[in-house]
């Protein structure tokens, strides 16, 4: 134990955790350096899709971050650090500067940004979307902030106030990775979010003798009667893709569908939807 360890009773490392330690202390150096030269980091966008007309239906905005030594750097990576250091609040500016900048001339409903809860304890975030919105010229109407149930049930006054002012400009709240969190089905009704994101472990899990398919259909059949519309994520194969439009969920995303593509792809996606129309192909 780390008092038989060290006399001061203060815990002395092993190796590995000295490691551990080092190597997070580069990463949140690196990461510093990144968001000053903004280069590093860009956004992608995964297409939305609605399951019943299978027209595009928005994008979801997702962080790359290339580093120069190291590669991509999967979100999943340098998120919580970012959060643990507070840098995540630059970071989330910058990706929803950057998507709202990109999505404002986009003909399609929806832009969708992940925002941590870490941003939304701050007392100045709702008046910093406010300000990227007007900056941007994007409606707040077609914006859809995407927070985990932690962050909305945050008692911190600053979440609480800043998702009520945001609410009030009319941007919408989606709440992330449904399923995976201490969520019930009770309490969907009193989390006040117009979408869910049913998280893609159920979608993926079909087939398995967990009953997946019976929790997703409850949850979609909750969703409807609770006047809240479903996403479903990580839709891989045809025949989830099957499965969920038969049992009415709303919208649809995943590598089946297509992957989360860099802005030029993403507007080609649109440019080409554009010209069919004006063919009248659809
Ligand atoms: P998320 O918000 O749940 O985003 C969906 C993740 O699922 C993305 O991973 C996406 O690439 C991945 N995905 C989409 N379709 C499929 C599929 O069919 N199969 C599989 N296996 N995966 C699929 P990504 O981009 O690596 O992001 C991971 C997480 O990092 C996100 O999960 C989100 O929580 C966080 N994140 C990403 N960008 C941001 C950001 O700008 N701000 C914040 N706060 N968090 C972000
Ligand atoms: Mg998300
Ligand atoms: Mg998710
Ligand atoms: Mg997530």
């Amino acid at each position: 134990t780390a008092k038989a360890n060290g006399r001061s009773g203060y815990a002395i490392f092993s190796p590995a955790q000295e490691e551990l330690v080092t190597e997070r202390r580069a990463l949140e150096r690196d990461l510093r350096e990144a968001l000053d030269d903004s280069g590093q980091f860009c956004v992608y966008y995964q297409p939305l899709y609605a399951a019943r007309s299978r027209g595009l239906a928005g994008a979801e905005a997702l962080v790359r971050w290339d580093h120069p030594v190291r590669g991509r750097v999967a979100p999943d990576a340098f998120i919580p650090l970012a959060e643990e250091t507070g840098l995540i609040e630059r970071l989330g500016a910058f990706v929803l500067n950057e998507a709202c900048s990109a999505a404002v001339n986009w003909s399609v409903e929806t832009l969708a940004v992940n925002v941590s809860a870490v941003e939304l304890r701050s007392p100045v975030y709702a008046v910093r979307v406010a300000n990227i919105l007007m900056a941007t010229g994007m409606s707040p109407r077609r914006l859809e902030l995407e927070v985990t149930e932690t962050a909305l049930s945050d008692k911190d006054g600053h979440v609480q106030q800043n998702i009520q002012a945001l609410k009030e400009l009319g941007v919408r709240f989606a709440l992330d990775d449904f399923g995976t969190g201490f969520s019930s089905l009770g309490r969907l009704q009193q989390l006040d979010v117009d979408r869910i994101k049913i998280d893609r472990s159920f979608v993926q899990g079909f087939g398995s003798e967990n009953g997946d398919e019976a929790i997703v259909r409850a949850i979609v059949d909750l969703a409807k009667a609770t006047g809240l519309k479903t996403t479903a994520e990580g839709v891989e194969t045809v025949e989830q893709d099957r499965f969920l439009g038969s049992i009415g969920c709303d919208e649809l995303q995943g590598f089946l569908l297509s992957r989360p593509l860099p802005r030029y792809e993403f507007e080609e996606i649109l440019a080409g939807l554009q010209s069919q129309v004006r063919q009248n192909r659809i």
